[in-house]
């Protein structure tokens, strides 16, 4: 079997007595879809933190493409090739939509046409319009782009579709169904909204308590009666040391 391309290692991260990550182990293999879910509060954003490098474990692993990179600094993981997108849109509202996908491209070689990203997140036409012009869900969506113009190894989406409607929420799966099947992305997701996590047709990790629940595709998880109860009935207290 092929060596993954992320690798966790029995991860722990505590916030003075809360333990967000509990000795988290699992792999992602190269180009995999995985979707991450689970109540708030169970660790999904703080491991992403983690693997980015903006936090750091008490214990554990991370290993990328091989390379130990628990201890790693931000900035050189996300040249390593791992780029992530935060949960709220920050882009530049007194900067056009072309602007703002320039930006990021400044710093880098071989980064991706401006025009590709705005096809595949469908803002061709509005390319020369204030950013601050855009919906809620079409500033994440351009967020993305900006994200994937440092063509990163492994994306990291948090929430991509917070506050989006409905049809956002489709359109947003499809973006990533499509970055994932065509272009062979590696690509974590982290959502609480299971109608997406349906949508977007891939394994899924449920987390409870900063430990792995469940991982199955969706059919599985959804009949698993552990995590019917997590998500329909008495939510999971937050572990303390
Ligand atoms: P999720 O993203 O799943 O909603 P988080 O990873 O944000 O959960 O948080 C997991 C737990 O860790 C929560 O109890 C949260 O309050 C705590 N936590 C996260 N970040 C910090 C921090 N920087 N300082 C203190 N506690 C934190
Ligand atoms: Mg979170």
């Amino acid at each position: 079997m092929p060596s993954p391309l992320l690798h966790i290692k029995s991860l722990t991260k505590r916030f003075g007595g809360v333990v967000a990550v509990d000795h988290m182990s699992f792999e992602i293999p190269d180009g995999s879809l995985t979707a991450i879910i689970g109540p708030n509060g169970c660790g999904k954003s703080t491991l992403f933190n983690l693997i980015c490098g903006a936090e750091r474990p008490q214990k554990g692993q991370i290993l990328f493409e091989g390379a130990d990179i628990t201890t790693a600094k931000p900035e050189d993981i996300c040249k390593m090739g791992i780029g992530r997108k935060f949960q709220n849109p920050s882009v530049f509202d007194e900067m056009t939509v072309l602007e703002n996908l320039r930006l990021p491209a400044l710093r880098l070689q071989n980064a991706p046409t401006s025009a590709e990203m705005l096809s595949l997140i469908g803002l061709t036409d509005r390319a020369a319009d204030q950013a601050g012009s855009l919906s809620h869900g079409e500033k994440q969506w351009l967020e993305i782009a900006m994200v994937l113009m440092q063509r990163p190894k492994l994306l990291l989406l948090d929430e991509p579709t917070a506050g989006m409607t409905v049809a956002e929420t489709r359109k947003t799966a499809d973006i990533i169904k499509t970055l994932n099947r065509e272009d062979g992305m590696t690509i974590m997701v982290i959502e609480h909204d299971v109608r997406f996590i349906e949508l977007l047709e891939c394994p899924v990790m449920v987390l409870a308590g900063g430990e792995i629940l469940k991982s199955g595709s969706f059919t599985d998880i959804s009949n698993d009666d552990e995590v019917r109860e997590l998500y329909f009935g008495r939510r999971r207290e937050v572990k303390h040391a």
